[in-house]
Order: structure tokens, then sequence, then C-alpha cells
């Protein structure tokens, strides 16, 4: 017969058991069904525990997994798991120099995105896992792809500064890109210059072609433009039926130069909408940043007088402020 002392220790034994039983399947299923790829590395530099979204994230080939000797450097870049890692970021440099950082200040937790050569992006969290006396046991790396969050995030961008009708760029993109080139020009004494267009009887176009035609018409102008421009300039929809051109590094001759190649291209275009086959013309007004000039606007409210200018000697026309 067991004396109470030992059937008592015999229970606590089995309590003991059931909760580290416990606790190594909770680990497991954490493991399992975490979304997020894990990765503990102890004080040795030893992998204890990795589980299959980490491998799937970053691809890790099986023997790098399995050689798990202790004695080298922790996070030292002939580490096989690092160097299959390194391998896939854009900047191995900087990942590398960063995860020595945090090897070496076990005070530090991290959190940082990191861009793959493969295009995608992976979110890191790193913190240290310590024992109940303070001990540092190990350090524990969370990745989370987060690429379709990124996707997401650059398409909301793109919409938010780009006009959803002809896919050019919209008034709130021209105005940030136009402070943006104002700072430049000042810092650098470089020219800047605006052409503003508006379509001639556009309401005409409508009137007679109809509603979609016209949009057609609007497309049309962005595409044409767009392809005579160059990458630096900026083509923008900055109303209903008018655009406007950020010309950086050129000066008034170089813009009324250019604002006569896309009123030609434009007046020699025809967009065909339906069974229809629309014409147009805009009327183009050229100023180019001056020194007394406060700010953009000062310079666009000259295109536009320029523009209005056009308009009255009879539309078709390129005026330029002087
Ligand atoms: P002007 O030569 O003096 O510029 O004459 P206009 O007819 O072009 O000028 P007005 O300002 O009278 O008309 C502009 C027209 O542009 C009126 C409006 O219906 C049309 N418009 C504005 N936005 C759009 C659009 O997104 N699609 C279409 N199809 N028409 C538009
Ligand atoms: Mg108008
Ligand atoms: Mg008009």
């Amino acid at each position: 017969m067991s004396r109470p002392s030992d059937r008592h220790s015999g229970l606590e034994r089995n309590g003991e058991r059931r909760e580290l039983e416990l606790q190594s399947s909770l680990i497991k299923a954490i493991n399992e069904a975490s979304p997020d790829g894990i990765l503990v590395v102890d004080d040795e530099g030893v992998v204890a525990n990795h589980n299959r979204r980490f491998v799937e994230i970053w691809q890790i080939p099986d023997d790098c997994l399995t050689g798990r000797q202790r004695g080298s450097a922790v996070g030292a870049s002939d580490d096989p798991i690092l160097q299959s890692v390194m391998g896939k970021v854009k900047d191995p440099e900087a990942f590398l120099a960063r995860v020595k950082t945090l090897y070496d200040n076990p005070d530090i937790s991290d959190h940082c995105e990191i861009e793959l050569l493969d295009g995608r992006t992976v979110e890191r969290h790193s913190t240290v896992l310590r024992a109940e006396d303070g001990r540092y046991l190990a350090r524990i790396w969370f990745f989370h792809d987060i690429t379709g969050f990124k996707q997401a995030e650059a398409a909301l961008v793109e919409l938010s500064l780009h006009d959803s009708l002809t896919g050019v760029a919209n008034r709130r993109y021209f105005f940030e890109r136009a402070g943006h080139e104002f700072d430049r020009t000042r810092r650098h004494s470089t020219p800047l210059s605006i052409a503003e267009l508006d379509i001639d009887y556009f309401k005409a176009i409508n009137d007679r072609h109809g509603h979609a035609a016209g949009d057609e018409v609007l497309k049309s102008i962005g595409s044409i433009s767009q392809r005579l421009l160059r990458k630096v300039d900026l083509f923008a929809r900055i109303g209903g039926e008018e655009f406007a051109v950020l010309l950086p590094d050129t000066n008034l001759e170089g813009a009324r130069y250019q604002a006569e190649r896309l009123r030609q291209a434009i007046a020699n275009y025809r967009t065909t909408a339906g069974r229809c086959s629309v014409t147009c013309t805009v009327s183009i007004g050229v100023a180019t940043l001056k020194s007394s000039d406060a700010s953009i606007e000062d310079c666009l409210l000259r295109a536009d007088l320029a523009m209005y200018r056009a308009k009255e000697k009879g539309r078709n026309r390129v005026e330029v402020d002087v």
C-alpha cells in the first residue's frame, strides 16, 4: 500500500506531466495553425523551432534545416538558413546588418517590412524569449507575407492620384508634383514651365456625338499627349475638359515647342466612338516660372490667361505668357 505522501507526489507528477503535454500540444497547434512563419534561434545559434509557414515563405531547402550544428556564431553570414533568406531579399547587406544588430542587442524588438527579389513583401517582427529568472533563451522571428496588402495599398494610391476616365494624373497629383518641382526649381535655378489645354467647343462635340463620344475624345487626348511627352513631364486632367502639363527643366521656348506639337497631334487625330469619327482641337496657354512667383499657382494663372487669349484669337492655337 502506498503512503499518502507517495500518492500525493504521484498525483503532482501526473499533473506536471499533463501540464507539459498540454504546453507542447499547444505550441505544436500554434505552430501549425499560425499564418505567420515562425523561427526560434537559441542563444547558441541553433534553430530551436520553426514551422511549415516559415519554410514556405522563405522557400528554405530541407538541408538548411537539418544542419543543426552548435558553435557557429549566432547570426553569422555562413548560417545556411540566413544564407538562403539573404539570397531572396532585395537588400541582403542591410538585412544581415539588422539581423546582427538584433542578435547583439537582446533588448531590442524589431518590426519592419522586407522587400523580396520576386516582388513579395514580408513583414518581420522579432522579439526575445527569456526564462522566468530573466535569462536570455532565444530570439523569436515572426514573418508575415503582406504582398496582397501592399498591392491593394499601391492600387489605392494609384486610384487616388489618377483620373478614372482617362487614366492620366488628376488635379491632386498635378499640384503635389508641381509643388515638388517648384521647390526643386528654386533650389537648383532650373527652368519650369506649364502648358494649360482646353478643348475647343467641347460642349458641341457632346451635343452632336453624345457624351460617350466626348469621353472617348478625352481619353484620346490623354493617350496622344502621354505618348508625345517625356517621362519627366506630367500630363494631368485638372478639370472636366481642361488639362495641364508640367514641364520640368524647360524654358518658355521649349514649352511653346512642346505645346505646338501637342496641338498639332490632337488636331490631326480622329477618335472613333461607336459609328462616328470625331476630331477636336485644343487651345493652349504656356507660361514659365518667374522669380517673382510665390507659388506654382501664380504660373498656372498666367498659363490660364494665355489660354484664354488663344480662345479669343480663334482657338486651335498656342499662346505664351510674355
Ligand atoms: P470653349 O471652346 O470655349 O472651351 O467651349 P466649350 O464648349 O469647350 O466650353 P464649355 O465650358 O462651355 O463646355 C465644357 C463642356 O465639357 C461642358 C461639359 O458638359 C463637358 N464635360 C466636362 N466634363 C466632361 C466629361 O467628363 N465627359 C464629357 N463627355 N463631357 C464633359
Ligand atoms: Mg473649359
Ligand atoms: Mg472648352
